[in-house]
């Protein structure tokens, strides 16, 4: 298996090579990415790949389910360099539907430390039940949990004090949330996009 993964880089790294003599060198020079990406662990959802993305365009953080935890450092660190050193412009926070991380997060049974990672979806389930229980079925009510996953996460990176700081600056980047269906391949913008005007919002309260 390993073997087969290496054979299948050196061809992939010949053919780029071949295709534009300078690409591995100017990619080694610097990245300048446009996006930074928060979504999910799944095999079936890679960011360069949904989004037709080359190497050097796109920053990415995944985890189980693209949950934001306020406190996670592995995704604070990842929020700021992309902020501060890469000075990306576009911040997209991205679930899928059929999401395996959502579906654990809506069973009544143990699943170990996930538990303790998911409990903000548990705790978007609580709080939307009527909503949720007006779905047709349970696969309904998990993309539904799904969409509601992301529009929190944009929320909670939204109010992250290293966003806050910023759009403090007049930085002008926009978080967006975008949701990915696994039966058709494409993605959705959920409409719950957030800019600079958030800190605004935020300070006149
Ligand atoms: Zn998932």
């Amino acid at each position: 298996m390993l073997e087969s993964l290496i054979e299948n880089n050196a061809r992939w790294s010949a053919e780029r090579r071949d295709a534009d003599p300078s690409y591995f060198s100017r990619l080694a020079e610097i990245q300048e990415p446009e996006f930074f990406w928060i979504g999910c662990s799944d095999s079936r959802v890679p960011a360069n790949v949904v989004a037709g993305l080359d190497p050097g365009e796109v920053f990415v953080h995944r985890n189980v389910a693209n949950v934001v935890h306020s406190s996670d450092l592995n995704f604070l660190s990842a929020l700021e360099f992309a902020l501060e050193a890469l000075k990306v412009r576009e911040i997209i926070v991205c679930g899928h539907y059929g999401c395996g991380g959502v579906r654990a997060a809506t069973e009544n049974m143990p699943h170990g430390l996930a538990d303790h990672w998911l409990e903000p979806i548990r705790r978007l389930a609580r709080a939307y039940a009527v909503d949720l229980a007006r779905c047709k079925d349970i696969e309904e009510q998990r993309d539904k949990l799904a969409e509601l996953n992301v529009i929190e996460g944009v929320r909670r990176v939204a109010e992250s004090p290293i966003m806050q700081r910023a759009w403090e600056r007049r930085m002008n980047v926009r978080v967006h949330g975008l949701i990915y269906g696994l039966k058709d391949g494409r993605l959705r913008d959920l409409d719950c996009s957030l800019g600079p005007g958030h800190f605004e919002r935020q300070g006149a309260l």
